[in-house]
């Protein structure tokens, strides 16, 4: 079945995202006297319910934005409203999320300090799965132009991206807090087959989330390829374990 565009969601499926969170829990834990599974757990219960009802939550829901990304990704200044209110209100989420975790773990640690050792730690693990630069090598090598569609806000999974080392390979990057809608609205994965001038039955669409980027795809009549990261659910057109198994599937 091949394939001439190959498009990749980013978190779990490019890059780590739970394991680098919780690794960036772990770290600053540790430097404080903590213990990492517990602040994260303890965190999760302070800032989900901040998070849920922040000013732009069903924004964020729709566009695909976590409570854990809040608490470390650059939300700069912008023209659309959702993303203003989140630029605006980020910095009183993360301060009280974090009081609110601390004061829970009853540690006498510094919630501003914490906040800004997590925000650093996390901001700079933008790590590939292990076979992910390979694999778009050979895709590359195969003739195949290769794009990303991921959910999220703009300067966050840009940032990410360019961290991971990988946004070489790529010909398109669309994010939807950048077009206004999110995976598995099928408009954003038309949008990236527009910039790259294919067809929907000339592309696949790999991903680990069965709700977003398989939904998605088969929405847009685009080839669905999961990724099994351990998301529950089904109906994807092809299962990979190993992004390495991609370039014969699509060849
Ligand atoms: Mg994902």
């Amino acid at each position: 079945m091949r394939r001439a565009v190959v498009l990749f969601d980013l978190d779990e499926t490019l890059i780590h995202d739970r394991a680098s969170t919780a690794a960036s829990f772990a770290a600053v834990a540790a430097a404080h006297g903590l213990d990492g599974a517990a602040l994260q757990a303890t965190m999760r219960a302070a800032a989900f319910p901040l998070w849920r009802d922040g000013p732009a939550a069903a924004y964020c829901e729709a566009i695909g934005i976590s409570w854990w990304e809040g608490l470390a990704g650059p939300f700069g200044p912008s023209p659309v409203a959702e993303l203003a209110a989140l630029h605006a209100w980020i910095p009183r989420f993360r301060a009280a999320a974090w009081s609110a975790a601390l004061a829970a773990l009853h540690t006498a640690a510094s919630p501003v300090d914490l906040e800004a050792a997590f925000t650093a730690d996390r901001l700079r693990r933008n790590v590939p799965y292990a076979d992910a630069a390979a694999t778009l090598e050979r895709l590359r090598a195969a003739g195949h132009r290769l794009g990303v569609v991921t959910n999220g806000a703009p300067d966050y999974q840009r940032l990410k991206l360019d961290g991971s080392g990988l946004r070489p390979w790529f010909d398109a990057v669309v994010v939807s807090g950048e077009v206004g809608v999110g995976k598995p609205d099928p408009r954003i994965l038309r949008v990236a087959l527009d910039r790259l001038g294919c067809a929907p039955d000339q592309a696949a669409m790999v991903g680990d989330n069965p709700a977003r980027d398989v939904a998605g795809a088969r929405a847009a009549g685009i080839l669905a390829v999961l990724v099994d990261r351990g998301e529950p659910g089904g109906g994807a057109d092809a299962v990979v374990r190993q992004l390495s198994e991609i370039p014969g599937l699509v060849a």
